[in-house]
């Protein structure tokens, strides 16, 4: 049977750690299904859609891995979906507090749904979303920490609000 699983997220903006992340839970995983969050953070630098077009474009060639967005709670999307895994990435010991309340919430909410961890590459695990968004904001280069595709996105979407 086909295993697939779910890495639920924010992904404002997609980082390099995200995707060593992505890439590892495809080799373990038959299909690996990206599911961008939808929720009315203020503080978002892109937009939902634009988060997605350009997650396709990195992944187009990649047949195991499918670019999807969803609202609402994450267990009843899994459902939807005839999904009960979900992975999560671990940098830290903060990363770990927030993961383990939220792995068991969607536990208790549906004891079907089973949350696994991948521990963040050692080279990435400095990167985050924030990080990236600080340094947009602040005028520099996020070129070491995103894929090409993102930092060109980011750099449209910035010259836009000028
Ligand atoms: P959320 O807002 O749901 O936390 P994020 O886009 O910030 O969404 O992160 C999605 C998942 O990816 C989380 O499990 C987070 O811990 C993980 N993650 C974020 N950055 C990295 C990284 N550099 N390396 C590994 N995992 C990461």
């Amino acid at each position: 049977m086909k295993k697939t699983v779910i890495y639920p997220g924010s992904f404002d903006p997609l980082t390099n750690g995200h995707i060593n992340i992505i890439k590892r839970a495809a080799k373990t995983f038959d299909e690996v299904i990206i599911a961008v969050a939808i929720n009315s953070n203020k503080n978002s630098i892109m937009s939902v859609d634009e988060r997605v077009n350009t997650i396709k474009s990195i992944f187009k060639n990649s047949k195991k891995i499918k670019i999807d967005k969803f609202s609402g709670l994450l267990v009843k999307y899994a459902k939807s979906k005839k999904v009960n895994t979900i992975i999560r990435g671990m940098r830290t010991v903060q990363d770990f507090e927030y993961e383990l309340q939220m792995a068991t919430s969607n536990n208790k909410l549906d004891q079907a749904i089973e949350t696994v961890f991948m521990v963040a590459d050692a080279n990435y695990a400095h990167i985050s979303s924030s990080l990236i968004k600080d340094i947009i904001k602040l005028g520099g280069s996020a070129k070491e920490f995103v894929h090409p595709k993102v930092e060109s996105e980011l750099k449209k979407i910035l010259k836009k609000r000028k």
